[in-house]
């Protein structure tokens, strides 16, 4: 099932763009599944649940944190954590490198655009993207790498109100990557589109779609 799955996906999208496994709330077995597969990036939401499967898994494998993040959390991943998408504020950033140095890393990270209509969407304007990636103090952030954008749209069945979103996230993240950033600041990565409207996401110029319910199954809580 799983392995099918993947499977699909993997051979509708081009080979640019990176699949990441949304694995949240399912056992270490289906990811074990995915696993041999030939699945390598996975993204969970909580820190802990990402921590106890990084534990029992092989250790080839890339995690992404695609929750909201708790600041005083960051510690429990900074050690192996690939890449972290939801970071919506400065003293996250602050936190992240922070924790990164104890380990000697370098964090990349994605600051999360607020692209959404709905209020419960976290996220940044482009207006407090453009203060935090222009800022003095990002340049003293030596420890992680702002690597580009991510984006969640709005729940709706609405093709164009989601493509006008994507559309919109892509625009903001192509005029800021011709800008010439801090060294820490190098845009490369458009993270948007899930189960429900990848195909879209990538048409509209993501590069990174993160899917959980098409490859894993329908969770039974959603968070
Ligand atoms: C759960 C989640 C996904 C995956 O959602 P699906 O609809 O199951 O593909 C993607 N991104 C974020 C931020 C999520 O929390």
């Amino acid at each position: 099932m799983i392995k099918d799955n993947l499977h699909k996906i993997k051979n509708s999208i081009s080979k640019e763009i990176t699949l990441v496994a949304v694995s949240k709330t399912k056992p270490i077995i289906d990811l074990q599944n995915a696993y041999n597969a030939g699945q390598r990036v996975f993204g969970e939401n909580k820190i802990q649940e990402m921590v106890d499967k990084f534990d029992a898994l092989p250790k080839d494998i890339e995690w992404h944190m695609i929750g909201h993040l708790q600041s005083n959390k960051v510690k429990y991943m900074a050690h192996f954590v690939n890449l972290i998408h939801g970071v919506d504020k400065f003293k996250t950033l602050k936190e992240i490198n922070k924790q990164a140095k104890k380990h000697n890393r370098i964090i990349n990270c994605l600051l999360q655009a607020k692209i959404a209509k709905e209020d419960s969407k976290f996220g940044l304007s482009f207006n407090e993207i453009e203060t935090i990636i222009n800022s003095e103090e990002i340049l003293e952030l030596k420890n992680i790498n702002i690597v580009g954008f991510m984006g969640m749209a709005t729940f709706t069945d609405n093709q164009e109100q989601l493509e006008e979103e994507f559309i919109s996230l892509k625009k903001f993240f192509d005029t800021q990557k011709t800008k010439s950033l801090s060294d820490n600041c190098q845009l490369n990565i458009l993270s948007m589109g899930m189960s429900g409207d990848y195909q879209l996401a990538i048409k509209n110029g993501s590069n990174m779609i993160r899917v959980g319910s098409s490859i894993f199954g329908s969770r039974n809580y959603t968070t």
